[in-house]
């Protein structure tokens, strides 16, 4: 079924060369090709959009207190955006907490995506589903690469804006830039009503190649 071909996206964020060295630590940006390109000022796109509001579950040992996610959540609340309940999944012996279809999940990276993380220098992963042909989202995972990551300022905004659908922004101070050094509060271009107009344009795209 084409129709459920899904693409796979990973937005990385914030590499630095060791989470454990705070103070002085020093960033190092590796991106993934789609990343990197610098955008204008109202130019940030994004890759797949939220047909209706996404659930926020928390998985057990995601290394993430319920309070800090409330509070990144109202932080896109105050840029316009709704959201569902956030809700703690329970701890169930032989059960894995996964996404499912509408959630935002923050959850716990397995083995691999820890030494994948260590390997790109990757603070934070937002890993997306969304159906190819409508851009719609069905899912997204957020993962820190150690709990110290998950408690750093702005990075739980920052991959929640991924979670949303959004690349990053190459303005100085706005939550989506690339590098945690330069990252700030700023939600120039990536307020609800950029995010409607990005899903209009691509939408008009769509029809004009007639993919729809
Ligand atoms: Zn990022």
């Amino acid at each position: 079924m084409n129709k459920w071909l899904i693409l796979f996206t990973i937005l990385f964020s914030w590499g630095c060369t060791s989470p454990e060295d705070a103070p002085t630590q020093k960033i190092v940006v590796t991106e993934i090709s789609h990343n990197v390109e610098h955008v204008s000022l109202f130019g940030t796109k994004i890759t797949s959009y939220w047909p209706d509001p996404p659930t926020v579950k928390i998985c057990p040992g995601a290394g993430i207190s319920i309070e800090r996610v409330r509070y990144a959540v109202r932080f896109w609340e105050r840029a316009g955006y709704t959201f569902g309940p956030i809700i703690q999944a329970p701890r169930i012996a032989g059960y894995r907490c996964e996404a499912y279809i509408g959630e935002i999940v923050f959850r716990t990276p397995t083995q691999q995506e820890i030494s994948e993380a260590v390997q790109m220098s990757r603070l934070g992963v937002t890993k997306t589903s969304f159906d190819r042909l409508s851009q719609q989202t069905i899912m997204s995972e957020i993962y820190f690469q150690t709990q110290v990551a998950s408690h750093r300022e702005k990075i739980v905004e920052h991959e929640l804006g991924h979670a949303l659908g959004w690349k990053h922004h190459s303005r100085s101070s706005h939550i989506m830039h690339p590098n945690l050094d330069e990252t700030g509060m700023s939600v120039i271009g990536v307020r609800v009503e950029d995010y409607n107009a990005r899903i209009a344009d691509m939408l008009l795209e769509d029809s004009r190649s007639g993919r729809r």
